[in-house]
């Protein structure tokens, strides 16, 4: 009798991303020009900064910044 199942099945490797995602980031001020942390929203063409965020250094709008790096979900 040959029982060939093996009950690692492999994860899907290719989930869909969600949507929209909201994340912590790593957002380049362009005001001050600092590293600073902000709320981004995450989709398939990319992640951009979250309506409303503003910057903890100066205060600015960040919406202009750049996302620099995401930080895995917490
Ligand atoms: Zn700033």
């Amino acid at each position: 009798m040959m029982k060939n199942r093996s009950l690692n099945r492999p994860a899907a490797a290719t989930a869909p991303v969600m949507i929209r995602q909201e994340r912590t980031a790593d957002v380049h001020c362009l005001i001050c020009t600092h590293r600073v942390q902000a709320q981004v929203l995450v989709d398939r063409r990319g992640a951009r900064v979250k309506s409303g965020e503003k910057c903890s250094r100066c205060g600015s709008s960040l919406e202009a910044g750049y996302v620099l790096s995401l930080k895995p979900a917490a």
